[in-house]
Protein backbone atom coordinates (compact mmCIF):
# COMPACT_ATOMS: atom_id res chain seq x y z
CA UNK A 1 0.00 0.00 0.00
CA UNK A 2 1.86 3.45 -1.50
CA UNK A 3 0.66 5.63 1.76
CA UNK A 4 1.52 3.22 4.47
CA UNK A 5 4.95 3.15 2.27
CA UNK A 6 5.39 6.52 2.27
CA UNK A 7 4.17 6.61 5.93
CA UNK A 8 7.79 4.07 6.72
CA UNK A 9 10.10 6.09 4.60
CA UNK A 10 9.09 9.36 6.40
CA UNK A 11 9.59 8.04 9.72
CA UNK A 12 13.22 6.15 8.94
CA UNK A 13 13.99 9.55 7.54
CA UNK A 14 12.92 12.24 10.49
CA UNK A 15 12.24 9.55 13.05
CA UNK A 16 9.12 9.85 15.54
CA UNK A 17 7.91 13.33 15.98
CA UNK A 18 6.01 13.43 19.27
CA UNK A 19 3.05 15.20 18.35
CA UNK A 20 1.16 17.22 19.16
CA UNK A 21 3.76 19.71 21.55
CA UNK A 22 1.07 20.41 24.14
CA UNK A 23 0.71 19.45 27.72
CA UNK A 24 -3.38 18.86 27.96
CA UNK A 25 -5.76 18.58 25.20
CA UNK A 26 -7.04 21.94 26.19
CA UNK A 27 -3.86 23.17 24.66
CA UNK A 28 -3.49 21.40 21.46
CA UNK A 29 -7.54 22.94 21.30
CA UNK A 30 -5.63 26.42 21.90
CA UNK A 31 -2.68 26.12 19.86
CA UNK A 32 -5.15 24.21 16.70
CA UNK A 33 -6.68 27.66 16.85
CA UNK A 34 -3.53 30.17 17.27
CA UNK A 35 -1.72 28.58 14.44
CA UNK A 36 -4.38 29.14 11.73
CA UNK A 37 -2.27 31.23 9.43
CA UNK A 38 0.84 32.18 11.26
CA UNK A 39 3.89 29.83 12.17
CA UNK A 40 4.69 27.61 15.28
CA UNK A 41 7.00 29.30 16.86
CA UNK A 42 4.52 32.28 16.82
CA UNK A 43 1.77 30.11 18.70
CA UNK A 44 4.38 28.86 21.06
CA UNK A 45 4.72 32.81 22.40
CA UNK A 46 1.30 33.34 22.67
CA UNK A 47 0.77 30.14 24.76
CA UNK A 48 3.68 30.82 26.82
CA UNK A 49 2.46 33.70 27.56
CA UNK A 50 -0.91 32.33 28.86
CA UNK A 51 0.50 30.59 30.77
CA UNK A 52 3.09 33.28 32.35
CA UNK A 53 -0.39 35.00 33.79
CA UNK A 54 -2.22 31.92 34.67
CA UNK A 55 -4.86 31.86 32.10
CA UNK A 56 -4.54 28.67 30.03
CA UNK A 57 -7.59 27.25 31.33
CA UNK A 58 -11.36 27.47 30.07
CA UNK A 59 -12.52 29.55 32.98
CA UNK A 60 -9.76 31.78 33.08
CA UNK A 61 -9.60 32.58 29.17
CA UNK A 62 -13.27 32.97 29.21
CA UNK A 63 -12.73 35.33 32.60
CA UNK A 64 -10.68 37.41 30.49
CA UNK A 65 -11.36 40.65 29.23
CA UNK A 66 -11.31 40.27 25.02
CA UNK A 67 -8.72 42.79 25.31
CA UNK A 68 -6.33 41.23 27.78
CA UNK A 69 -6.93 37.97 25.70
CA UNK A 70 -5.79 39.48 22.54
CA UNK A 71 -2.71 40.97 23.72
CA UNK A 72 -1.55 38.04 25.53
CA UNK A 73 -2.03 36.17 22.08
CA UNK A 74 -1.08 38.97 20.09
CA UNK A 75 2.29 37.17 18.61
CA UNK A 76 0.11 34.83 16.75
CA UNK A 77 -1.35 37.41 14.49
CA UNK A 78 -4.50 38.75 13.89
CA UNK A 79 -4.73 38.82 18.07
CA UNK A 80 -8.19 40.52 17.93
CA UNK A 81 -10.04 37.73 15.94
CA UNK A 82 -8.49 34.80 17.91
CA UNK A 83 -8.95 36.22 20.87
CA UNK A 84 -12.95 36.34 20.07
CA UNK A 85 -12.79 32.73 18.65
CA UNK A 86 -10.79 31.10 21.38
CA UNK A 87 -13.69 32.95 23.73
CA UNK A 88 -16.06 30.62 21.50
CA UNK A 89 -14.18 27.58 21.83
CA UNK A 90 -14.25 27.85 25.01
CA UNK A 91 -18.06 28.56 25.73
CA UNK A 92 -18.60 25.78 23.09
CA UNK A 93 -16.49 23.56 25.60
CA UNK A 94 -18.06 24.82 28.31
CA UNK A 95 -22.07 24.35 27.23
CA UNK A 96 -20.97 20.87 25.70
CA UNK A 97 -19.46 18.94 28.57
CA UNK A 98 -20.47 15.66 26.65
CA UNK A 99 -18.56 16.03 23.83
CA UNK A 100 -16.51 13.31 24.26
CA UNK A 101 -19.29 10.81 24.25
CA UNK A 102 -19.85 11.82 20.58
CA UNK A 103 -19.02 9.53 17.84
CA UNK A 104 -16.05 10.78 15.55
CA UNK A 105 -18.81 12.23 12.67
CA UNK A 106 -21.12 13.82 15.23
CA UNK A 107 -18.28 15.28 17.22
CA UNK A 108 -16.71 16.71 13.84
CA UNK A 109 -20.07 18.47 13.42
CA UNK A 110 -20.39 20.19 16.70
CA UNK A 111 -16.67 21.47 15.94
CA UNK A 112 -17.61 22.84 12.55
CA UNK A 113 -20.64 24.83 14.01
CA UNK A 114 -18.25 26.85 16.51
CA UNK A 115 -17.05 30.34 14.63
CA UNK A 116 -13.91 30.40 13.38
CA UNK A 117 -13.40 26.48 12.87
CA UNK A 118 -12.88 25.46 9.30
CA UNK A 119 -12.21 21.76 8.67
CA UNK A 120 -8.20 21.80 8.91
CA UNK A 121 -8.45 23.12 12.62
CA UNK A 122 -11.64 20.87 13.90
CA UNK A 123 -9.33 17.82 12.67
CA UNK A 124 -6.37 19.00 14.64
CA UNK A 125 -8.63 18.86 17.41
CA UNK A 126 -10.49 15.86 16.87
CA UNK A 127 -6.97 13.83 16.23
CA UNK A 128 -4.61 15.50 18.77
CA UNK A 129 -6.86 16.39 21.62
CA UNK A 130 -9.47 14.05 21.39
CA UNK A 131 -7.61 10.51 20.03
CA UNK A 132 -9.74 10.32 17.37
CA UNK A 133 -8.47 8.71 13.31
CA UNK A 134 -9.67 11.56 11.36
CA UNK A 135 -6.30 12.32 9.63
CA UNK A 136 -5.36 16.07 9.31
CA UNK A 137 -5.17 17.45 5.65
CA UNK A 138 -3.06 20.94 5.13
CA UNK A 139 -0.89 22.75 2.75
CA UNK A 140 1.97 20.88 3.59
CA UNK A 141 -0.07 17.43 2.44
CA UNK A 142 -1.27 18.90 -0.12
CA UNK A 143 2.18 20.17 -1.72
CA UNK A 144 4.02 16.75 -1.38
CA UNK A 145 1.07 14.60 -2.44
CA UNK A 146 0.71 16.54 -5.40
CA UNK A 147 3.93 16.13 -6.09
CA UNK A 148 4.02 12.64 -5.39
CA UNK A 149 1.50 12.55 -8.26
CA UNK A 150 -1.02 10.93 -6.02
CA UNK A 151 -3.18 13.84 -5.75
CA UNK A 152 -4.27 16.83 -7.85
CA UNK A 153 -3.24 19.98 -6.26
CA UNK A 154 -6.75 21.33 -6.24
CA UNK A 155 -8.10 18.34 -4.69
CA UNK A 156 -11.21 19.11 -1.95
CA UNK A 157 -10.09 18.86 1.49
CA UNK A 158 -12.56 16.89 2.16
CA UNK A 159 -11.88 13.93 -0.59
CA UNK A 160 -8.56 14.20 0.09
CA UNK A 161 -8.71 13.62 3.89
CA UNK A 162 -11.51 10.96 2.95
CA UNK A 163 -9.00 9.07 0.57
CA UNK A 164 -6.28 8.48 3.40
CA UNK A 165 -8.71 7.79 5.73
CA UNK A 166 -10.52 4.81 3.37
CA UNK A 167 -7.04 3.72 2.43
CA UNK A 168 -4.74 3.27 5.47
CA UNK A 169 -6.41 1.64 9.28
CA UNK A 170 -8.45 4.13 11.34
CA UNK A 171 -5.52 4.08 13.61
CA UNK A 172 -5.49 7.92 15.64
CA UNK A 173 -1.58 7.07 16.35
CA UNK A 174 -1.01 5.93 12.69
CA UNK A 175 -2.96 9.02 11.69
CA UNK A 176 -1.13 11.40 14.30
CA UNK A 177 2.80 10.60 13.30
CA UNK A 178 1.85 10.59 9.42
CA UNK A 179 0.45 14.50 9.85
CA UNK A 180 3.37 15.18 12.15
CA UNK A 181 6.10 13.41 9.73
CA UNK A 182 4.27 15.43 6.75
CA UNK A 183 4.92 18.60 8.24
CA UNK A 184 8.67 18.36 9.07
CA UNK A 185 9.46 16.61 5.68
CA UNK A 186 7.71 19.54 3.86
CA UNK A 187 9.40 21.43 5.91
CA UNK A 188 12.83 20.62 5.88
CA UNK A 189 12.93 18.85 2.73
CA UNK A 190 9.90 19.09 0.32
CA UNK A 191 9.87 22.98 0.59
CA UNK A 192 8.57 25.39 -2.07
CA UNK A 193 12.06 24.71 -3.22
CA UNK A 194 12.22 21.19 -2.78
CA UNK A 195 15.86 19.41 -2.00
CA UNK A 196 15.22 16.31 -3.97
CA UNK A 197 17.86 15.04 -3.74
CA UNK A 198 17.79 14.78 0.09
CA UNK A 199 14.49 13.00 0.08
CA UNK A 200 13.72 9.44 0.31
CA UNK A 201 10.39 9.38 -1.75
CA UNK A 202 12.65 10.33 -4.59
CA UNK A 203 12.42 7.09 -6.51
CA UNK A 204 8.51 7.37 -6.81
CA UNK A 205 8.17 11.29 -7.21
CA UNK A 206 6.81 12.43 -10.45
CA UNK A 207 7.62 15.88 -9.58
CA UNK A 208 11.26 14.88 -9.27
CA UNK A 209 11.98 13.56 -12.23
CA UNK A 210 10.21 16.00 -14.29
CA UNK A 211 12.39 19.27 -12.60
S1 LIG B 1 11.46 14.04 -4.52
FE1 LIG B 1 11.44 16.29 -4.30
S2 LIG B 1 9.41 16.99 -4.95
FE2 LIG B 1 9.33 14.76 -4.61
S3 LIG B 1 8.59 14.52 -2.51
FE3 LIG B 1 10.81 14.49 -2.42
S4 LIG B 1 11.45 16.62 -2.10
FE4 LIG B 1 9.29 16.64 -2.74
Amino acid sequence: MQLLAIFHQLYDRHGPQHWWPAETPFEVMVGAMLTQNTAWRNVEIAIANLKAVGRLELESILAMPIEALAQAIRPAGYFNVKAKRLQHLCQFLQQHPELDQLDSDQLRRQLLSIHGIGPETADDILLYAFNRPVFVIDAYTRRLFSRLGLVEADIGYESMREEFERVLDADPRLFNEYHALIVIHAKEICRPRPMCGACPLVQMCSYAVTT
